[in-house]
């Protein structure tokens, strides 16, 4: 007798940005006059960069020609385009890895969601609290999470860092059992990140455990402080005990696109549940190989020309563009006197509520301003009294927003 897997039903009854998109969707059908403003969730509004389109008509005019056309490609991604990334995303950063080391995919969230294979049953899962919900439901999904424990605000069997303005958003080393830490840097939802020497006292703390890292780097492209790490495998010791996931989602504006990578050194070793002596990288290609066929031809090209020189300088000017609306969002919140984090780094920032609740926040913010943002308490307990708005918008819908609530009308 089939048997459904009945974990799914321990998820949170509502995805955070389904419920978001609800209220929205209820507002402004009571309200049609409102002109809505969103700043909730992290989707891109630029167009792809001319390099990047210039890139894609090519590779389809390839697909028209017999002697050009291509039918299933290499199922890691082509070299050309694994080796671009070795080369532009990690060798400029003096991080030395193989080319197939790098194995493509059509997104970080399928790569963080699919990584958990690689997993035993009964690892233990630690994440930051606020955290991107996908590591959390993924997990629970498999059986990983337990159920939902209000009283501890989070999954029984998640051991949860919390992330929050008494900290200064660095997470203390877990006290208690974990197998496998996920961590997002820069991070989504409170657009803070790590120093080398924060992210070092990590990776110490993964090998000396024996504990494997998810690294989530998808907004490294935002960074611009000089002593922030891009990548972890900047820190020695990271190839022994870290995962990288990155995307062109953010980076290059690959959200309708979709193309991400996923980085599994050679080195990263494990024992498995029968006691081998296994390497992660041979496994992930081995998933790779077997339930994967590859990203698009027509893709792989369009990706490839975001690490050419003129794709890297024309992607750069919409990454400033966007920064600008974090500066813009930055300063007219503090003006209007509000306490904000984030914005330096990474695309979002995390502002704390006054009155501390975060749902009750996005309904005022979006009745007497008609902007919309993200509740903090949508990504953990420790979001709660906090709230999420992301520049990603236009120049002109960040300017009209930060007008609205700053004027207080
Ligand atoms: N990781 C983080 C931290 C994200 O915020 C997102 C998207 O919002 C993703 C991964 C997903 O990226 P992709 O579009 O490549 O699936």
């Amino acid at each position: 007798m089939f048997t459904a897997n009945g974990y799914y039903g321990l998820l949170k009854s509502n995805y955070l940005f389904s419920d978001v998109a609800k209220k929205t969707a209820a507002y402004s059908q009571a309200h049609p006059e409102a002109q809505l403003i969103r700043m909730g969730i992290g989707d891109v509004t630029q167009p792809l960069v001319p390099a990047v389109i210039k890139a894609l008509h090519a590779a389809v005019d390839d697909m028209s020609r017999m002697e050009t056309f291509h039918g299933y490609g290499p199922d890691y991604g082509y070299d050309w385009l694994r080796s671009a990334i070795v080369s532009r995303d990690y060798a400029s950063r003096g991080i030395h890895l193989d080319l197939d080391e790098v194995i493509l995919s059509d997104g970080a969230k399928c790569d963080v969601g699919n990584i958990q294979e690689l997993f035993s049953a009964d690892c233990v899962i630690g994440v930051m609290d606020p955290v991107y919900p996908v590591y959390v439901d993924t997990n629970v999904m498999s059986g990983r999470a337990g159920r939902f424990s209000e009283s501890k605000g989070g999954y029984e069997k998640i051991v949860y860092l919390p992330a929050t303005s008494e900290n200064d958003f660095v997470p203390s080393l877990p006290s208690e059992r974990v197998d496998v830490l996920y961590l997002c840097y820069p991070n989504n939802p409170t657009g803070m990140t790590l120093t080398a020497a924060q992210l070092k006292k990590f990776v110490d703390y993964a090998l000396e455990n024996n504990v494997l890292i998810i690294y989530d780097s998808a907004y490294e492209a935002y960074i611009t402080e000089a002593d922030k790490p891009h990548s972890i495998y900047e820190i020695e010791g990271a190839k022994k005990c870290a995962i990288e996931c990155r995307s062109l989602s953010k980076t290059a504006g690959f959200t309708g696109t979709r193309c991400a990578y996923t980085v599994v050194p050679k080195e990263l070793t494990a024992v498995d549940s029968f006691g081998k002596t296994v390497s992660l990288h041979d496994m992930w290609a081995r998933r790779a190989a077997t339930k994967f066929n590859g990203v698009s031809y027509i893709t792989q090209r369009g990706a490839e020309a975001v690490f050419t020189d003129e794709g890297h300088a024309q992607i750069q000017d919409v990454i400033a563009y966007y920064m600008e609306n974090a500066h813009i969002i930055r300063t007219s919140l503090q003006k209007a006197g509000y306490t904000v984090y984030g914005g330096i780094n990474a695309p979002y920032i995390w502002l704390k509520v006054p009155g501390g609740d975060s749902w009750a926040f996005f309904d005022e913010l979006l009745d007497r301003y008609h902007v919309i943002g993200t509740p903090g308490a949508g990504f953990g307990a420790s979001g709660e009294g906090y709230f999420r708005m992301t520049a990603f918008a236009t120049r002109e819908n960040t300017l009209l927003a930060m007008e609205r609530i700053t004027s207080g009308r």
